[in-house]
């Protein structure tokens, strides 16, 4: 379901708007284990390689430190830090992302579907953070050049392209077959719809439920790092946001 924004209790505002890093709520859920189900939010929870958020939930008589959140079957959970007091279901919250990080995370994350485009490799795994990332490719016989990529990378970056979200239905789908050929993987389907991810005019396209900057240049400056050997066929690309 994560890939679709379709959860029974909880419309989540990131998916159309990744810059809100606030919202009115009301309280749900508690779970037993403690952690806090909202009506609505901002709170991006973990997937697609991307750590879920952090953040406040502040109500009338105390605020909570969210440590962070995940999706279990199909709830959002806000995971508090332990020994808080909790907000009573039906309380009405404001929820407050950590902004810096997630902001951090969402150039991370946009710079990924880069590097994704310049290497044309399937993706065996990777990972989003804050400070530093990484991506695994099944590289075959293809080689990859650290500098040639690093300089590549900032170019996209430089041009500045500008990202845009896409829901299209499985219908749309089937009739633009040419969609699926840029794609790398065949795209999950649920609901009947699909969210895809566009950066620029032809740079990258693909099935994406993840937070991303609106433009490649808010990005920076990023260098690759060690691209390391993971198996016979494995490259493990590090990326490092700088500055
Ligand atoms: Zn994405």
């Amino acid at each position: 379901m994560g890939m679709n924004g379709v959860t029974n209790r909880t419309d989540e505002l990131y998916r159309d708007d990744s810059y809100l890093k606030s919202c009115e709520a009301v309280v749900v859920e508690v779970t037993d284990r403690g952690a806090v189900i909202l009506d609505r939010t901002v709170f991006y929870y973990t997937g697609g390689g991307q750590p879920g958020d952090s953040g406040t939930l502040t109500f009338d008589g105390g605020s909570v430190q969210i440590a962070t959140t995940i999706k279990v079957d199909d709830d959002i959970l806000h995971i508090p830090e332990e020994g808080q007091v909790l907000p009573a279901v039906g309380a009405k919250v404001t929820a407050e992302i950590d902004w810096d990080r997630r902001y951090s995370l969402m150039k991370m994350h946009t710079a990924m579907h880069l590097l994704c485009a310049l290497v044309p490799c399937g993706v065996t795994g990777g990972q989003v953070g804050e400070d530093k990332s990484r991506l695994d490719f099944d590289v075959g016989d293809h080689t990859l050049d650290k500098d040639a990529l690093t300089e590549r990378l900032n170019a996209l970056i430089a041009q500045d392209h500008t990202l845009e979200t896409m829901w299209i239905s499985d219908a749309e789908l089937d009739n633009n077959p040419e969609l699926v050929r840029t794609m790398s993987v065949q795209p999950p389907r649920n609901a009947g719809r699909i969210r895809l991810v566009k950066v620029g005019e032809s740079v990258d396209l693909q099935p994406c439920g993840g937070t991303h900057i609106a433009h490649t240049g808010e990005i920076g400056a990023l260098r690759i790092g060690k691209i390391e050997n993971k198996g016979a066929k494995n490259r493990r690309v590090n990326i490092h946001l700088e500055g």
